[in-house]
């Protein structure tokens, strides 16, 4: 398999990415968002996610629920951040990145006490002073953490967080968006209260919804809590929940129908545990071939999640982004600039309906675009 013939280029982005021609396809029909088909295809969707976030442990499916939200991903964050705190709570977010600080934002804007941790962009959660931080009585009611952080690619070492935060008697809120169905997370295991992610990312679907995986008990201490009446998570679940899969307000029936056709070519693949394989290949064979071009990646191969790699621009004085950017995009290939403040970066996304051989294409491509700095 290889690239998209009908489409002018591949996505090399962490989202919206590539899709395949069937995820596509399934869009071409209207379905009406309040009929009895419908939503049991919605039903169907979360229960599948629910199974996708219980791999081994399928005894607690009835711990654990999901809620889809209508928006782009951090509208499913916000909805969560602003549905599960209650008044006196008080949130920690462990930051090293754009999409950490993000919720930090989130919970100013929505006036929740907060404290960000911000261990700096290219930096580790330091996990010795995050326990030393939640022993004893610390006040905090919440922690929010992002598991691949997207700004950089890093992955962030969730089982050993969400240890020491679970110890501490805290509610643990994770941004999986970059992440989820594309690695092996077990919610049950890690104890996790609400875990986060999106349609557009690994799972392979187009934008428009996110969702929520909850434990059943930490959702049901939350009515009435909700800042914001479109991203009441809670009722939008009691909805879901009892009117048999139906969402509150107007959902995004294309690209639910598209997310579904998503799940079960997921499943064709051989689950989440052969989608990492083909992710890891694509990151393996992209960075191989970068180095042996001079290309330098941000950070260390140890902590590299295999959904989006960073790399140093070259530092030739003919060297710009924008003009390696456009010579690539004619070529077939979006890329993505860099996020990270105090770096001279950009990134390139492996996930989506990409290969290991349109990495190889890739790397040829460059290899001949970047003759102008010769
Ligand atoms: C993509 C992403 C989000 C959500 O971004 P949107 O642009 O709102 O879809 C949130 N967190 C992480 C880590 C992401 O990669």
């Amino acid at each position: 398999m290889s690239a998209i013939p009908d489409n002018p280029y591949l996505l090399l982005t962490p989202g919206p990415l590539s899709t395949s021609p069937t995820v596509r396809q399934a869009m071409m029909k209207d379905w009406c968002t309040w009929d009895q088909e419908y939503n049991q295809l919605v039903n169907a969707i979360r229960d599948r996610l629910v199974a996708l976030a219980l791999p081994e442990s399928d005894a607690a499916s009835e711990e654990f629920t999901c809620v889809l939200m209508q928006g782009s991903g951090s509208a499913s964050v916000e909805s969560v951040i602003g549905s599960v705190i209650p008044p006196d709570g008080k949130l920690l977010v462990l930051a090293n990145g754009t999409y950490g600080k993000r919720i930090g934002q989130i919970a100013d804007v929505l006036s929740i006490d907060v404290k960000v941790w911000d261990f700096g962009e290219q930096g580790a959660i330091d996990l010795d002073a995050l326990e030393q931080q939640l022993s004893g009585d610390h006040g905090y009611s919440h922690v929010a953490v992002v598991h691949c952080e997207t700004t950089t690619g890093r992955l962030n070492p969730i089982e050993q967080i969400a240890k020491i935060v679970k110890n501490s008697n805290t509610c643990l809120i994770v941004d999986a968006m970059s992440s989820f169905g594309g690695v092996s997370i077990d919610v049950a295991k890690l104890d996790i209260d609400f875990l986060i992610s999106s349609a557009n990312k690994c799972i392979q679907g187009v934008p428009g919804f996110g969702f929520i995986i909850a434990k059943r008990s930490a959702l049901e201490l939350t009515q009435g809590m909700a800042r914001s009446l479109s991203l009441d998570l809670y009722d939008q679940w009691k909805c879901m929940q009892e009117g048999g899969g139906k969402w509150r307000f107007t959902s995004p029936t294309h690209t639910v129908r598209a997310f579904d056709q998503a799940l079960i070519e997921l499943a064709a693949e051989g689950g989440v545990d052969a989608r990492h394989q083909r992710y890891l290949q694509n990151h393996q064979v992209l960075v191989d071939g970068m180095r042996a071009l001079g290309f330098k990646t941000m950070l260390e191969d140890d902590v590299q999640s295999p959904f989006i790699t960073t790399f140093y621009n070259p530092t030739d004085a003919a060297y710009q982004f924008e003009e390696f950017y456009q010579r690539l995009k004619l070529k077939g290939f979006v890329i993505y600039p860099g996020k990270v403040s105090d770096a001279d970066c950009f990134r390139i996304g492996n996930i989506g309906h990409v290969f290991p051989e349109d990495m190889e294409r890739l790397i040829k491509v460059i290899s001949t675009e970047l003759y102008w700095l010769a």
